[in-house]
C-alpha cells in the first residue's frame, strides 16, 4: 500500500479527518480537485457569499487554541474570512505536506485480495491505500441549466459555484442571473448595487428570512470566546446542531396574538431560527405551516411595493421552511430599485440563450453578463461523478439506484474500507458539527481496526437496512420530505434526479448520535470486521 488512507476532498470535512488520521499515526493522503484548500468557500467566491450559521456556530471545535486565536468580525462570516480562517486552519496544523492540489478523483475501485483501493486521478496517477474517505461534499457538484443555445451566448458567463478568482465587476454592465436558491438571493441583493441593469430570471420563489447580520467588535468577540463551551453544548442539544432548536409549543397552543408576537420576535431574530427555532409542529402540521406561510408572505407584500411582483415573489408550491431557506439582506427591496427586472419563468419560459442575451417566450433579453445561481447535483452528485465499484467490481450508482442505502450514513454494504463523511444518510444541520461527530465517529472505527491488526470493515446487511429503514420513518411525516428540493433528490437538470428519494436523514441530531454512540460502545458488532 501506498498509503493507509486517502481521503478525497480538502473541504472542512477532509482537513480535519486529515488532522484526526494523522494522530493515530497513518500515512494519509488527501487529494483536492481545487488549487486551495477550504471546498464549499474555495469555490463559493460569488459577491455575496456568506454564511446563514453564526460564525461562532460554524467553525472547528476541535482546538481550544484554535477557537482562541481566530476573531471573526461578522455574525455571518463573508466567504472571504471564512477561506481564510480555513487556509488559517490548514497552516497551523501543518495539513498541506499531505494534499495533493489540482488533483480530481475520477476512480476508485475496491481490491478484496489486497483488502484496499486503487484510487485514480486525472494527473494520471494511482494510489493504493486500505481506506478511502471521501469528503467530496454534499453541495459541490454544479449544475447549469439544460438551455438551448447555452454554449452560444458572447458575453461573460459564470457559474456561482465555480466564480473567477478575480474580481468580477458589474458596473455598468446588463446583468442575469438565473436561480433564486440560497445562493441566487445572496447574489442578487449584492449584484443590484452596482450592476447597470439587472433581470432575474426565476422558475420557483423561495421563502426568504432576514439575516440580521451584524460586525462583532473586540468586546463581543472576547465574550465569544469565553461562550464557546456553552455554544457548543447548545448546538449539541439542538435538533439540527445549530444555536437555534424548535420551541416547545405548538402553533395552536397560543393565542393568535401571541403567535404573531412571537413570528415577529422570530422574524427580527438573527440568523435561522425563523425556520430551525419556530414552533415545534411547523415542519409536520400543514396548518400550523400555512400561518406560519401567511406571515411572511404579508413581510413580503410589505417590503415590495408592487403588488403583483410581490405576488412573483411569494411561494404557491411549497411552504415556509420545507425547502432550504434563504437568508437575505435587502432582497425583496431589490426589487423595488428602478434598474431591476424580475422575469417569472413559469409565465415566460426561456426559449434559448443567444449570442446576445435570452430569449424567453415573451421577450428577447440582450446581456453583457450570465451568472448561473443554478446550484447542485447534491448529495449523491459528488459521489456520481467517480467511478466507485465495491466487491465484485460493482458500481456504487449502480447499488444506489433502486434507493440509497447505508450504514449510519457512513458505510455502504460490499464497499469495505470506505467512509463517507456528509454522504447520504448522515446528518447535515449546522453542518461542521456533524463533520467533526462523523470524523471522530470513523477515526474511532479505524483506530479500532489498527488496534486489533484488522483489515476489512463492511456493514451488516441487517444493520443497513435498520438504518436505512429508521431514515425513512423519520423522514416520512415531515412536510419537507413531500416537495421537490435537493432535499428530496430532485434535480431538473440531472438524468435520474426526477422521482423523490429519502438522499438525508431527516430526524434529529442528538438521535443520529446516540445511534453512533451505541455502535461505537458495543464493539462495532453492525460492522463485520476481517
Ligand atoms: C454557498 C454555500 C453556503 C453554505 N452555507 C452554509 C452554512 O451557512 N451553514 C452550513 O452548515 N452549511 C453551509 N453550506 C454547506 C457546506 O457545503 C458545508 O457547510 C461544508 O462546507 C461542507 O464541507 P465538506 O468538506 O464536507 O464539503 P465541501 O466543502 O464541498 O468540500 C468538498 C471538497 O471535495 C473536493 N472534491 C469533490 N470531488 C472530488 C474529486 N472527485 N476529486 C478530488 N476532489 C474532489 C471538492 O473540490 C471540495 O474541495 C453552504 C454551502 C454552500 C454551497
Amino acid at each position: 500500500m501506498d498509503y493507509d488512507a486517502i481521503i478525497i476532498g480538502a473541504g472542512i470535512s477532509g482537513l480535519y479527518q486529515l488532522y484526526r488520521l494523522r494522530e493515530l499515526g497513518l500515512r494519509v493522503r488527501v487529494l483536492e480537485a481545487g488549487t486551495g484548500v477550504g471546498g464549499t468557500w474555495y469555490w463559493n467566491r460569488y459577491p455575496g457569499a456568506r454564511f446563514d450559521s453564526e460564525s461562532y456556530s460554524y467553525c472547528y471545535s476541535f482546538s481550544a487554541e484554535l477557537l482562541q486565536e481566530w476573531d471573526w468580525t461578522e455574525h455571518f462570516s463573508p466567504q472571504p474570512q471564512t477561506l481564510k480562517y480555513l487556509n488559517h486552519v490548514a497552516d497551523k496544523f501543518d495539513l498541506r505536506r499531505d494534499i495533493e492540489f489540482s488533483t480530481r478523483v475520477t476512480a476508485a475501485h475496491y481490491d478484496d485480495d489486497a483488502r484496499g483501493w486503487m484510487v485514480t486521478a486525472d494527473t494520471g496517477a494511482q494510489y493504493r491505500s486500505r481506506y478511502l474517505v471521501t469528503a467530496i461534499g454534499p453541495l459541490s457538484a454544479p449544475t447549469m441549466p439544460r438551455i438551448d443555445g447555452i454554449e452560444t451566448f458572447a458575453g461573460e458567463a459564470h457559474h456561482t459555484a465555480r466564480w473567477p478568482h478575480h474580481p468580477v465587476s458589474f458596473d455598468g454592465k446588463r446583468v442575469a442571473v438565473i436561480g433564486t436558491g440560497a445562493t441566487g438571493v445572496q447574489a442578487i441583493q449584492e449584484i443590484a448595487k452596482t450592476a447597470g441593469h439587472l433581470t432575474v430570471f426565476q422558475r420557483t420563489p423561495n421563502w426568504c428570512k432576514p439575516l440580521k447580520n451584524r460586525p462583532i467588535d473586540a468586546a463581543e468577540m472576547m465574550r465569544i470566546k469565553a461562550g464557546y463551551a456553552d455554544i457548543f453544548r447548545r448546538c449539541e442539544e439542538s435538533f439540527a446542531c445549530f444555536l437555534h432548536t424548535p420551541d416547545p409549543r405548538n402553533t395552536f397552543d397560543v393565542s393568535a396574538e401571541e403567535r404573531e408576537a412571537f413570528l415577529e420576535r422570530l422574524y427580527e431574530m438573527p440568523g435561522f431560527g425563523m425556520w430551525q427555532g419556530n414552533f415545534r409542529d411547523m415542519m409536520t402540521n400543514p396548518q400550523a405551516n400555512a400561518v406560519i406561510s401567511d406571515f411572511i408572505a404579508r413581510k413580503i407584500r410589505q417590503r415590495v411595493s408592487n403588488p403583483e411582483v410581490a405576488d412573483k415573489l411569494i411561494p404557491k408550491n411549497h411552504g415556509f421552511g420545507t425547502r432550504r431557506v434563504p437568508m437575505e439582506t435587502n432582497y425583496y427591496e431589490v426589487y423595488n430599485q428602478p434598474n431591476v427586472l424580475l422575469v417569472d419563468l413559469k409565465e415566460t419560459p426561456i426559449e434559448r440563450i443567444t449570442p446576445n442575451g435570452i430569449r424567453t417566450t415573451a421577450a428577447e433579453h440582450p446581456f453583457d453578463m450570465i451568472v448561473f445561481a443554478t446550484g447542485f447535483d447534491a448529495v449523491t452528485g459528488s459521489f456520481d461523478r467517480i467511478d466507485i465499484r465495491g466487491v465484485k467490481a460493482a458500481r456504487l450508482k449502480d447499488t444506489w439506484r433502486p434507493g440509497i442505502a447505508t450504514f449510519l450514513g457512513v458505510l455502504v454494504r460490499d464497499f469495505p474500507n470506505m467512509f463517507m463523511l456528509m454522504g447520504p444518510h448522515t446528518a447535515l444541520g449546522n453542518i461542521p458539527r456533524s463533520i467533526e461527530h462523523n470524523v471522530d465517529w470513523v477515526t474511532g472505527v479505524i483506530g479500532h481496526m489498527q488496534k486489533f491488526g484488522l483489515t476489512r470493515a463492511d456493514a451488516m446487511p441487517e444493520a443497513v437496512a435498520a438504518w436505512t429503514e429508521y431514515v425513512r420513518e423519520t423522514g416520512q411525516a415531515l412536510l419537507s420530505n413531500q416537495v421537490d428540493s435537493w432535499m428530496t433528490g430532485i434535480n431538473s437538470n440531472v438524468d435520474g434526479k426526477q422521482v423523490r428519494s429519502m438522499v438525508r436523514y431527516s430526524g434529529s441530531a442528538p438521535a443520529y448520535r446516540e445511534w453512533c454512540r451505541k455502535v461505537a460502545s458495543g464493539g462495532y458488532r453492525e460492522l463485520a470486521f476481517a
